[in-house]
């Protein structure tokens, strides 16, 4: 997309500050589950990647104008930001505080996988400004991560919070996932129990999803393993949360917990509805009320980069309605919920809309208090559902 047709429809002005989301597409191998864009990373394709992002990084904070803006948050994810050594991640950072305002109280945050990361390198990360780190755990069971397909033992990711820890990483979060076929109480336990036991400041743990384009959801189409079993989840999910709250974490989103003060900055934009800007293949974007995304192509994005435009795909302009609308639902997602008030104001504007929020009311999936409106136990069982209905 020319740069032009996308600066007349975002207005730069109106946005207060920005959380850049930067994707790495590549990892050594493909989880079992997983269904992202990523790429087995082979030198020259990476030197490419590189080469496209900093141009991307450049067109966006000066031509794009968008540099002026104070940057909060900054998020490396993926794929797996740590197969790039961290002189290559570094130096994609050098060029974000090149060309964008980042705050000197910013997160930013780094995702890892334990087989890729080494003392050295986490502490050039620590040094150069990285300042919260998110390891993909999974589990803390070996035939359990065999069975995820990431190929690294349990021992890996302990020893990976050990380094990060060393390297001056205070705010250190877990990924876990549970519900997959066979998975019990009893191992999630242990998996949690183990978890703690490393002490981290923040948790995620998603339910198991069988993703279109994952290998997962090949072997449950052949009939080879069941689908995740919606009840076992949800018994878990409940688990999960008592365990959690029990231990001192507070789950602040659906599949997100935390000690105090230690809420993942840039995932609160999304819920929040603040404006986030997406660079890589793949990434999505949302500013001053225009949505836009690069496709999952890596040719496609540096290609289109070397001609001097942005690698966009699709855009779309949310008028006031939408963008309420959707400020809502994903404020959803958080325990704090949305104001009572913003609810009530969109339903006098849209009453098919405030009859949908009422239907949902009456089946036990909202709640209101204290001026809120929030999910209800059963709605955060159901939120894909209530999404649904009131998008
Ligand atoms: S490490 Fe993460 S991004 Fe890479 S294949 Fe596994 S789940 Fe997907």
């Amino acid at each position: 997309m020319n740069i032009d047709s996308l600066k007349k429809c975002v207005n730069a002005k109106s946005v207060p500050h920005l959380g850049l989301y930067i994707h790495i597409p590549f990892c050594r191998v493909r989880c079992q589950f997983c269904a992202f864009y990523v790429q087995i990373p082979q030198e020259k394709r990476v030197q490419a990647f590189l080469a496209g992002l900093a141009q991307e990084i450049e067109l966006y904070g000066w031509d794009m104008g968008l540099g002026n803006i104070s940057v909060s948050s900054v998020y490396f994810g993926g794929g797996t930001p740590t197969v790039l050594s961290a002189k290559q991640l570094v130096a994609v950072l050098d060029d974000i505080q090149r060309w964008f305002a980042v705050s000197d109280d910013a997160e930013i945050s780094i995702e890892a996988h334990p087989g890729t990361m080494n003392r050295e390198d986490l502490h050039i990360l620590r040094s150069r400004g990285f300042n919260r780190i998110s390891i993909g755990a999974q589990s803390f069971d070996d035939e359990e991560l065999l069975q995820l397909g990431g190929r690294v033992v349990s021992q890996a990711t302990e020893t990976a919070v050990a380094l990060s820890r060393q390297a001056g990483f205070e705010n250190i979060s877990l990924d876990l996932m549970y519900g997959f076929p066979g998975h019990s109480t009893s191992s999630w336990q242990r998996t949690l129990d183990a978890t703690l036991a490393l002490e981290p400041r923040h948790l995620s743990c998603y339910a198991f999803t069988v993703e279109e384009g994952s290998h997962f959801y090949d072997k449950v189409e052949q009939g080879i393993i069941l689908a995740p079993n919606e009840e076992v989840q949800a018994s878990l999910a409940l688990f999960t949360a008592d365990y959690l709250n029990a231990a001192g974490f507070e789950q602040y989103e659906i599949s997100n917990f935390c000690q105090p003060g230690f809420s993942c900055q840039h995932n609160l934009r999304y819920w929040q509805g603040e404006s986030y800007l997406g660079l890589g293949p793949s990434a999505q974007s949302f500013v001053s009320g225009v949505r836009f995304g690069n496709p999952s192509d890596l040719d496609f994005y540096c290609v289109t980069i070397a001609q001097g435009d942005l690698p966009v795909e699709q855009m779309e302009v949310l008028d006031s309605q939408e963008v309420q609308r959707e400020h809502i639902v994903f404020g959803l997602r958080t325990m704090k919920g949305v104001l009572l008030s913003q609810v009530k104001s969109l339903s006098e504007i849209n009453g098919e809309w405030g009859r949908a929020v009422h239907r949902l009311h009456l089946q036990g999936l909202l709640r209101e208090e204290e001026g809120y409106v929030r999910l209800s136990q059963k709605g955060l069982q159901y939120a894909d559902t209530v999404a649904v209905a009131l998008l």
